[in-house]
């Protein structure tokens, strides 16, 4: 065949079962990821937006320490998990893990603190989440509004009625909620109003070209004003320089995470940074 290589595979067809077989063995390696201890929480810090020197919790991202290949981020295989239905028993681990955290700093003191953990469109849709949040937080004795559940704007409108009685039965429970990733989705007015959320999160692609692009500062500019509206909290991710934080803060963000901050780092050298601002 045209662009046949030597042993009568094309390049294409080359890369296609290289690549196929790297997802085999990625897939059988995540397999026994978790009961081999290789998934770990890094948490980046989120500060108050009026005082950029006080913590008020934290996100947890997932890790994957790789036995071969490293460190691997969510984006190199969060995405097989959620294909392949992994992403349940990874997603409880997160849950568990992060409430674990939660109420280590709550003993500590921090009881003003949340943390907050992300649920995939799969997670978020099956019919154990509910029960699986409540173990969580039963399991750490951790106060439900020390937990916030970030559910991206797209996932939230995948169907809308089916996640307006998930969301109820979650803010019932008194778990906090945000609505992540927001403006890139599509909600209506009508249906944001609707929403049982407690938070907005900016999406970070807005975040980003604020400075060059008068759109992106402008539409940041609307969901604030939205947000204040519907009296949710505004949160703004992917800060990087101080006049990002000075033009969210102005705007009325309550609270800033970013690099300028605290990138995602371990819990322990996390408190380390923590204990520096005091
Ligand atoms: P996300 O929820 O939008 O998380 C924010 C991402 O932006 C994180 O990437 C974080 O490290 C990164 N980030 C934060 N501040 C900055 C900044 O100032 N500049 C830049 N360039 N990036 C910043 P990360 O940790 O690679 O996570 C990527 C995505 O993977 C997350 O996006 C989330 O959708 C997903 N993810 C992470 N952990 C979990 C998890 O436990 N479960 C599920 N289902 N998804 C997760
Ligand atoms: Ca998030
Ligand atoms: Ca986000
Ligand atoms: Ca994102």
């Amino acid at each position: 065949a045209k662009g046949a290589g030597k042993n009568g595979y094309s390049f294409f067809e080359q890369s296609m079962n290289t690549n196929a077989r790297n997802q085999l063995q990625l897939l059988h390696d995540l397999r026994q990821a978790l009961d081999a201890g290789e998934l770990e929480l890094h948490y980046q810090p989120k500060f108050a937006a009026a005082d950029a020197q006080r913590v008020i919790g934290a996100e947890a991202l997932l890790r994957w320490q790789h036995p071969r290949r490293g460190l691997l981020m969510p984006d190199q295989f969060i995405a097989l998990a959620e294909k392949t239905g992994l992403i349940i028993p990874i997603g409880n681990w997160v849950l568990n893990e992060a409430c674990r955290q939660m109420s280590r700093w709550y003993a500590e003191g921090r009881d003003d603190w949340r943390v907050a953990v992300n649920l995939s469109a799969l997670q978020f849709c099956h019919a154990g989440l509910i029960d699986s949040v409540r173990h969580a937080l039963e399991r750490h004795a951790l106060p439900a509004n020390c937990l916030t559940l970030e559910i991206t704007e797209t996932t939230a409108m995948q169907d809308a009625d089916a996640s307006l009685a998930i969301l109820r039965k979650l803010a019932e429970m008194g778990v906090d909620l945000s609505i992540d990733d927001f403006g890139t989705g599509y909600s209506s007015l009508l249906y944001l109003k609707r929403l049982p959320a407690n938070e907005l999160k900016i999406d970070r692609g807005f975040v980003r070209d604020l400075e060059h692009d008068s759109d992106d500062a402008a539409i940041i500019s609307a969901i604030v004003a939205l947000g204040q509206a519907l009296d949710l909290r505004i949160v703004a991710e992917g800060v990087e320089t101080e006049s990002q934080q000075a033009f969210l803060t102005g705007l009325g963000c309550d609270s800033l995470q970013g690099f300028l901050f605290g990138k995602p780092m371990p819990a322990e050298q996390f408190m380390v940074g923590v204990e520096a601002l005091a």
